[in-house]
This record gives structure tokens, C-alpha cells and sequence, in this order.
């Protein structure tokens, strides 16, 4: 079995007529990023749909399927069989263009929406780790870096630079916090001041929302639910005190600035970026659910921790066959759910 199902049901899934595939359908829930106008260079820009795409996506969804408010997910769960067009409509990490692009559009349809925010990201305006190691690869000056953890980086040329990032954002991921943030400062010190600054203003569509705005959207009805207070994984490696703050504090944060928070999306979110601490630690922070970024609908069966979520691709075809497919990688996730339970 493919190591990821979605990425397999997205491929082929589309060549299912949706008649033959709509019987198969549970309740699912969904995500994106963030929205933009245009997206200049995809190296870096690499969370954000383009507002045409976005808008053919969310019409897609309305057209097939009906996209119920989050706080519907207990009965979704327990009765799976009256949920089967269910959709549930997620955005993690909390970009500023969710605010500007993405809720008009989704309110104008009239789809409600969670989205998930990386408290610390809301506190200081921080990018996201992830955008900032692969503006460290495409846009450092040329040389040798010593770079902690990872050892010496020679950056040149375009091809260069191209196969490094790949592994590079694949040892950050699975690094505990106290050395990835090590690295992620001395890639970014490998900038002179103004060019970096150049840069952020450059991306502007990786700029966080600040929580007056993210009170903006609660207020226009959008639930806020928690990423995590850093936008890192939750895996293993991580020391389970930081893994327990995590939860704590995004959910702290959110009910001091917004009000009640009942949700949580793990950072990444595969089965490689989620301890059995994790999830243990989110149920204990008192989270009523809990989102991975593993495939599959959703039922009574599962753990209320570890809940599936599908992403939505960039450009996103053939959802009506899609959706209802997801169901073929509920094996996988309960067997992962199984492990995980010790
Ligand atoms: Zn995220």
C-alpha cells in the first residue's frame, strides 16, 4: 500500500465516474493554507492557492457536498451513514490572506470554516519555520555555511540549491525544537538585515494574522481552533514537556485573546510528526478533537485525537470522485491508530 493514500486517490481517483463513487461516501474533513492573488515564486510560496484555483475548489465542494460547521463533528462522527456528503472545511497556520481573499470568498458562498492558528506565529509575526529554511536555500548569498545539526552547506547555482532543500526541510521536520531552532538561526543569519527584511516584505503572503484580526474572523463566524504554539512537529524526538506546552499553551492563548477552543491540527501532522505523547498531551490540554493530515473519514471508531484530514492540492481536480474514495485509507489509519494506542 502506498505510504500515502491520499496522494494515490488523488491520482487516480479522478478517472472514477462520481455516480460510481458517491455510494462510498462518509463524512470528510478538509484543509488548505492560505489564498493568494498569485504566488511569484512557488520555491518558497509553497501553502498558498491561487484565488482562481481556490475559487473553482470551493465551488466544486458547494456543488457536491454540504459543508456543515464544525461544531456538527460529534454527530458526524456517530452517525456516519446520515453524513455521507458531509464536508468539513479547515485552513491551518493562520496566513493574513485568509482574512483578505479567502473568508469573503468563502462567505460569499456561504461555506463555514475552522481555521487553525500557531499562537506563537499570532504573538510575534514569526514565518513559518518552513518558508524560512527554503528562503535559506533560494535566496542566501552564494558560500559555505557551517550550519548546526546539518554540518557545512555550499550554496551556488540553481540546480545546487535545488537538491538540497528537499532533504534539508525533511531533518528539520523530524528534529527536536531545541536544535531545530538552532538551525533556523543560522540560516537566517547567513542574511545581511536588509535583505532579509526585503525578502519578508517580498513574501508578504507568509504573514501571520495578528490576533486582533484573527478576532476579526471569529467575529465574521469562523471557528479558531489551535496549530500548536510553534508551528513544529509534535513527534517523537521532541521532549515531552515542550510537547505538553505545545497544546497547553495554543489552547491558553486562544481563549485568552478569542474565547473557546475545542480543536487542535498537529503541525505536519503525519504519522511521522504525532507522538503517542502528543496525542495524549492534546487530550489532556482539553481539546474536544483532535486533526492529523492522515487520509480517511471520519466515524466512531477512531480515536478523537488522531481524526483524518485530507489536503486540498493546489489544483484540486475530480473532489466528487475524490471525497468518497478517502474511504479506502481507513485501514491504514486504524492500523496507525491501533499503534499509537500502545
Ligand atoms: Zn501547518
Amino acid at each position: 500500500m502506498p505510504r500515502r493514500l491520499g496522494n494515490f486517490v488523488r491520482r487516480f481517483g479522478k478517472f472514477v465516474p462520481p455516480v460510481l463513487a458517491r455510494p462510498f461516501g462518509r463524512p470528510v474533513t478538509l484543509f488548505f493554507h492560505g489564498v493568494e492573488p498569485h504566488t511569484d515564486d512557488p520555491r518558497v510560496q509553497t501553502n498558498h492557492h491561487e484565488v482562481d484555483d481556490f475559487v473553482r475548489i470551493i465551488k466544486t465542494i458547494k456543488t457536491n457536498f454540504q459543508v456543515l460547521p464544525l461544531a456538527a463533528i460529534s454527530d458526524a462522527l456517530a452517525h456516519p451513514d446520515r453524513h455521507h456528503r458531509t464536508v468539513f472545511l479547515t485552513s491551518d497556520d493562520g496566513y493574513a490572506n485568509t482574512l483578505t481573499i479567502a473568508a469573503d470568498l468563502l462567505e460569499e458562498m456561504g461555506l463555514p470554516w475552522t481555521l487553525f492558528v500557531s499562537t506563537h506565529h499570532v504573538d510575534t509575526g514569526e514565518r513559518n519555520p518552513m518558508f524560512l529554511v527554503r528562503l535559506f536555500f533560494y535566496y542566501a548569498p552564494c558560500g559555505h555555511y557551517d550550519i548546526p545539526c546539518l554540518g557545512p552547506i555550499a550554496l551556488g547555482d540553481q540546480q545546487m540549491r535545488d537538491r538540497q532543500v528537499g532533504p534539508a526541510v525533511e531533518r528539520l521536520r523530524l528534529m527536536a525544537f531545541a536544535d531545530a531552532s538552532r538551525v533556523l538561526a543560522a540560516m537566517l543569519a547567513a542574511f545581511p538585515d536588509n535583505t532579509l527584511r526585503q525578502l519578508l516584505a517580498r513574501f508578504s503572503s507568509e504573514v501571520f494574522l495578528s490576533w486582533e484580526q484573527v478576532a476579526d474572523l471569529k467575529r465574521r463566524g469562523v471557528e479558531i481552533g489551535a496549530h500548536a504554539h510553534h508551528h513544529w512537529a509534535m513527534h517523537a524526538d521532541q521532549a515531552p514537556a515542550f510537547v505538553r506546552d505545545e497544546a497547553r499553551r495554543a489552547r491558553a492563548r486562544i481563549e485568552k485573546e478569542i474565547g473557546v477552543c475545542s480543536y487542535f491540527a498537529y503541525p505536519h501532522g503525519n504519522t511521522d510528526d504525532v507522538s503517542r505523547s502528543a496525542w495524549e498531551a492534546v487530550r489532556d490540554a482539553g481539546y474536544d478533537y483532535a486533526f492529523t493530515t492522515l487520509s480517511g473519514t471520519l466515524d466512531a471508531s477512531l480515536n478523537p485525537f488522531l481524526l483524518p484530514r485530507f489536503c486540498l492540492g493546489a489544483d484540486e481536480r475530480g473532489l466528487p470522485s475524490l471525497v468518497p474514495l478517502l474511504r479506502a485509507a481507513n485501514p491504514r489509519l486504524a492500523e496507525w491508530q491501533r499503534k499509537m494506542a500502545g
